[in-house]
């Protein structure tokens, strides 16, 4: 059996650096992007270190909540470790495989770029959709599948989903009302979820970022949001991916004593 990452937000600043990363560790990864188009461009990104490696990217607008989660199938490109890539529709998660979900990484997320009161609704409504609730749909979606390669015993390492969130959740800066309480209510679900989950050995951690440079969320931003945030911490999406990876492999609980634990 084979361990697979998911990741949103793949195709561009953090969750590409987390893709090219992991897959540089020898992990199958499934690469999520809002459109096709966004998931050609990683074909470079997704790298084979280990025979048994697959990758697959897949389009799925997470903006578009709950109507995604009713799709089983979804527009994407298929990569196999002898150089093969094919183009189709395919699920995020395959059943019965001799790959399971280990990792679970919601990256993907979109910035405010107005003031509350100038904040549209479908604006609100997009922003909760993908920095929130698509987030909660991916968790439980792989959550349910983490359970049953949990009791197939078929992993060596316990199954993470890590939350990527914002310290904007603890600061208040004008201009970032509906982001920070987004990723407020994405970190809060996931440690609460980590205790739910717990029972199980699956691991859920929130990641609260600082400033993360060289990314197309950072060329949006206000320069007044900018000027408030350049005194916090900063990392660079290579930090952040490192990061991941440390919490997902480091931290990972042998199964062995896992078993002791949850007998
Ligand atoms: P980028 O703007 O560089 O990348 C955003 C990613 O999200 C892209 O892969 C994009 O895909 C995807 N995405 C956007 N809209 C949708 C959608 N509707 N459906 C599916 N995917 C979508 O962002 P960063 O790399 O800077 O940020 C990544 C995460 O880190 C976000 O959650 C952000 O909130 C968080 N963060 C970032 C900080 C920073 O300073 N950069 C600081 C703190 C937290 P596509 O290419 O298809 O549009």
């Amino acid at each position: 059996m084979f361990p697979v990452a998911v990741v949103t937000g793949a195709t561009r600043g953090i969750g590409r650096a987390i893709v090219q990363n992991l897959s540089a560790h020898g992990i199958s990864c499934v690469a999520i992007g809002s459109s096709l188009e966004s998931v050609m461009r990683l074909r470079s990104d997704l790298k084979f270190t280990s025979p048994h490696q697959m990758h697959r990217t897949l389009a799925i607008d997470l903006c578009n909540w709950p109507q995604w989660t009713e799709c089983k199938r979804f527009p994407g490109l298929s990569f196999s470790s002898d150089g093969l890539m094919k183009q189709g529709e395919y699920p995020i998660f395959d059943s019965g495989s001799k790959y399971y979900i280990d990792l679970l990484v919601n990256c993907a997320g979109r910035t405010q770029t107005s003031l509350g009161l100038k904040t549209s609704p479908t604006q609100m409504k997009e922003l909760m959709n993908l920095n929130f609730l698509s987030c909660v749909s991916l968790i439980n979606l792989s959550t349910r599948h983490m359970i049953r390669t949990v009791h197939r015993n078929a992993s060596t390492t316990t199954p993470c989903i890590i939350s990527i969130s914002s310290i904007l959740e603890n600061v208040a800066i004008p201009g970032t009302t509906i982001y920070s309480a987004s990723k407020a209510a994405l970190s809060q679900y996931t440690k609460v979820l980590a205790q739910e989950t717990a029972t199980w050995g699956i691991r859920a951690v929130a990641l609260p970022l600082g400033l993360v440079r060289e990314t197309d969320m950072i060329q949006d931003l206000d320069t007044s949001i900018v000027d408030a945030l350049k005194n916090l911490p900063s990392q660079t999406p290579k930090q952040v991916a490192d990061t991941v990876w440390s919490i997902y492999h480091r931290e990972g609980t042998d199964r062995a004593k896992l078993h002791e634990n949850f007998p």
